[in-house]
């Protein structure tokens, strides 16, 4: 009896991140797909030429990846490793049963991502640096990958926090960033999807039209659908917006509505700049919506 616990204790402590080739060939041949896809059915009508705008959300990714690379790697993966040896954390604590241990990890991980997400928007210095991610004028797959560096950065020790307060293992950890990853290229993504199908998923995960509506240049949208995983935490928060037609969402931040002003210069340096007012445009209105149709609450199409 000793002895089959004691060889649980020690598989349970030896949790062991998803295979590299794994995540990356899932991430990768999401990514691929979306591409393709997007290009044959688009969402959303483009702004601009659609090659340069991902080659410049490419270079502003490369940077956040050797960030991340430099910065998050070496501090997030040695800590779930320890918070799982020495017990720590919520979960290490709590000992829920082995199935629910994983789901439940990923769960608690989407959660404070939606809480890191609000605060990205509601505290003047981080939203200096996420409106880089806000700023592009289309959304597609390659936003998804659209982080300036320096909010890469600050988000170090709050994803450190997430782990060692969560008491998310190795294994919970990795499968969680495969997740998240697949889910923000697919919800950032200009893929038309039938509306029923659209419809039919919403009540459970972020959908390209629910965030497109996020990336709205109205106030009130763009201060909605928070979520990056599960639609469940803007549920529970009041913060799900569904009603309003893609056709009438204007892409990008009202400050910003010109090719010239987000070249890749301009959105590296955004930061780091003196911040135009929010939520006002170029000529001092504020981007206002008018009444939405009635009949549909989900995804109206007119
Ligand atoms: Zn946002």
């Amino acid at each position: 009896m000793n002895h089959t616990i004691t060889s649980r204790e020690r598989h349970r402590c030896a949790s062991r991140r998803i295979p590299g080739w794994l995540s990356g060939t899932l991430v990768m041949g999401a990514f691929a797909a979306l591409i393709v896809a997007e290009a044959r059915r688009p969402l959303r009508r483009k702004t601009e030429p659609k090659l340069g705008r991902d080659l410049r959300n490419l270079a502003v990714a490369a940077l956040s990846a050797a960030t991340l690379r430099t910065l998050e790697t070496p501090v997030v993966e040695p800590l779930s490793r320890l918070v799982e040896r020495r017990r720590f954390g919520l979960l290490q604590w709590l000992r829920p049963p082995r199935w629910l241990e994983l789901p439940l990890a990923v769960a608690l991980m989407d959660y404070t991502l939606y809480v890191w997400h609000v605060l990205t928007h509601r505290v003047p210095f981080l939203w200096r640096l996420h409106v880089v991610h806000h700023a592009d004028l289309d959304l597609s797959a390659t936003t998804a990958l659209r982080f300036h560096f320096a909010e890469m950065a600050v988000s170090v020790p709050y994803r450190a926090a997430q782990v060692a307060l969560l008491g998310v293992g190795p294994r919970a950890l990795s499968v969680w960033q495969t997740l998240l990853f697949t889910s923000i290229l697919f919800h950032h993504s200009n893929l038309r999807l039938p509306v029923r199908l659209e419809r039919r998923l919403v009540p459970f995960i972020v959908t390209p039209r629910m965030h497109g509506i996020h990336h709205s240049i109205v106030e009130e949208e763009t201060n909605s659908n928070w979520s990056s995983g599960l639609t469940v935490w803007d549920r529970l928060h009041g913060t799900l917006r569904l009603d309003v037609p893609q056709r009438r969402v204007t892409i990008g931040v009202p400050a910003w509505r010109e090719p010239v002003e987000v070249t890749l210069s301009r959105i590296l340096a955004m930061p780091f700049r003196r911040q135009p007012p929010g939520f006002v445009l170029p000529d001092g209105r504020r981007p206002r919506r008018g009444r939405l149709p009635a009949l549909e609450r989900v995804f109206p199409r007119a």
